[in-house]
């Protein structure tokens, strides 16, 4: 079995966008498993001279109340299956109350979290990533998924810990 590694967050911060840069590093193996898991995206990636999966979800609405009602339950599972859970944050949007919340039912399920404060270009990376340090989620790696900046120092850290 390999590591599996969770991309978690709101819709539109960034978690597809870094799935791809995960998982274009070898010729990506991505499947769409029929039925049970149609709605988390699994990728093969190879980097830092390991090998792991990666899970993309949809994403996390914010609409509703409440963390239960709020994470969507192909997110949950993701979640549960993970051996380690990147949680992507919009750095350009700044620290949102889902994300607080994502946060707080993190830090509940016993798993290493790491926050990847993403869209990062442009700003001071110091100013754009110290709202997410609220989270008390530890560490914060700034990204810019698009150009995949921070993806391979955070990723050779990140799998480090495996
Ligand atoms: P998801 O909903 O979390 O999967 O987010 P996507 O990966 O679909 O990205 C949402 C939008 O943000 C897309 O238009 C991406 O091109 C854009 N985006 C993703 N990463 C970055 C980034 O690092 N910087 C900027 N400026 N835009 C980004
Ligand atoms: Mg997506």
């Amino acid at each position: 079995m390999l590591p599996v590694i969770a991309l978690v967050g709101r819709p539109n911060v960034g978690k597809s966008t870094l799935f791809n840069q995960l998982t274009r590093s070898r010729d990506a193996l991505v499947a769409d498993f029929a039925g049970l898991t149609r709605d988390r995206k699994y990728g093969e990636a190879f980097m830092h001279n390991r090998r792991f999966m990666v899970v993309d979800t949809g994403g996390l609405s914010g609409e509703e109340e409440g963390i239960d009602s709020a994470m969507a339950e192909q997110s949950l599972l993701a979640i549960q299956e993970a051996d380690i859970v990147l949680f992507v944050v919009d750095c350009r949007a700044g620290l949102t109350p889902t994300d607080q919340s994502i946060g707080n039912y993190l830090r509940t399920q016993g798993k290493p979290v790491y926050v990847v404060a993403n869209k990062i270009d442009g700003a001071n990376h110091d100013i754009a990533v110290a709202p997410f340090y609220e989270l008390g989620l530890g560490e914060l790696f700034p990204t810019t998924a698009t150009h995949g900046r921070g993806v391979k120092s955070m990723m050779a850290e990140v799998l480090d810990t495996l």
